[in-house]
């Protein structure tokens, strides 16, 4: 199975009207500072957006690695069992759904760490919110633009 690797969260534009949202390696992020606290702050040379290293950290403090976690919810999307990760990840199932909870009050980080970072479709993330009966969409608001460009399933 193809699969990338996890990318920094300073690799792509964080800013979801940008046109290059999500899209790793363009080369449009550049270093800009540090924030009071020290943190790195990164712009974004396409819409001039800035955000800081942290911003993707939605598991800040959790015993797991945020790699670990991801793949994990990356691995629930591609539609297997929680019983499946457990064998193969060897996380248990409530923690899996723990973190999908955690997940789905960040639907559009997760959702632009998962695209980034793997193969999956609008449809296989959808499905994916259904275990924790959120449909990863908030209000609605939401644009559908993604699986009709992608001509996803
Ligand atoms: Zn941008």
């Amino acid at each position: 199975m193809e699969r990338a690797i996890l990318v920094h969260p300073s690799a792509f534009c964080w800013n979801p009207r940008c046109r290059e949202y999500g899209r790793v390696d363009l080369g449009n992020i550049r270093r800009f500072g540090r924030t009071q606290a020290g943190t790195q702050r990164y712009q974004c040379r396409t819409c001039n957006g800035t955000f800081v290293e942290t911003i993707g950290t939605v598991f800040y403090g959790r015993h797991h690695p945020q790699e670990l976690i991801v793949e994990c919810l990356a691995l629930l999307a591609e539609r297997n069992s929680l019983a499946a990760i457990h064998r193969v990840k060897g996380v248990k199932e409530e923690t899996v759904v723990a973190w999908l909870r955690v997940a789905a009050q960040h639907v559009e980080r997760i959702e632009a760490i998962l695209l980034a970072n793997y193969r999956l479709s609008r449809a296989q993330l959808d499905a994916m919110w259904t275990y924790v009966g959120h449909k990863g969409e908030k209000g609605g608001a939401r644009r559908r633009t993604t699986a009709a460009a992608s001509g996803a399933v």
